[in-house]
């Protein structure tokens, strides 16, 4: 279905999961990729219960903003969305940073490594993925904390 130059793709979606994604808090989608899913392209989320086998009535639209087959079994491919509303503010998708503190860097979400010379990403005024452009968000036990270790 392509409309004004983007696809947009019907999927069924199952209920934890989709409420999960209208909370924001799931913001990206593991799928086959059977259809070709671009950056750019538009899911159409529809609930649709396994038990029941049937579509609750509820659905949602996410944009893909990025997409991977990093470490996938072959043939899936793991998107990040973007909603409507994040969209139209301009607002970026979050990249997590994981901090290793045996090696002294940070793993982000998009696959990349980046270490600061000193200090936390604060002090270092690090707010956006150099990497994806993505606003960093840190892994919850990954803080750098200043001074441990010292
Ligand atoms: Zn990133």
């Amino acid at each position: 279905m392509t409309e004004a130059g983007w696809t947009a793709h019907e999927l069924k979606c199952w209920p934890e999961y989709f409420q999960a994604v209208l909370d924001g808090v799931k913001m990206f989608e593991i799928r086959k990729n059977d259809r070709d899913f671009k950056v750019g392209d538009w899911l159409h989320l529809q609930e649709w219960c396994p038990k029941t086998q049937a579509y609750t009535g509820r659905s949602t639209k996410r944009e893909v903003v990025y997409s991977t087959g990093w470490e996938q079994k072959p043939g899936y491919i793991v998107m990040g969305l973007r909603s409507p509303t994040d969209r139209q503010m301009g607002r970026v998708a979050a990249c997590e940073w994981t901090y290793d503190d045996m090696d002294d860097y940070y793993e982000t979400a998009c696959k990349r490594g980046y270490s600061l010379e000193d200090g936390t990403l604060e002090e270092n005024y690090h707010k956006y993925c150099p990497y994806c452009g993505g606003l960093i968000q840190l892994a919850q036990a990954a803080q750098k904390e200043k001074g441990v270790g010292e």
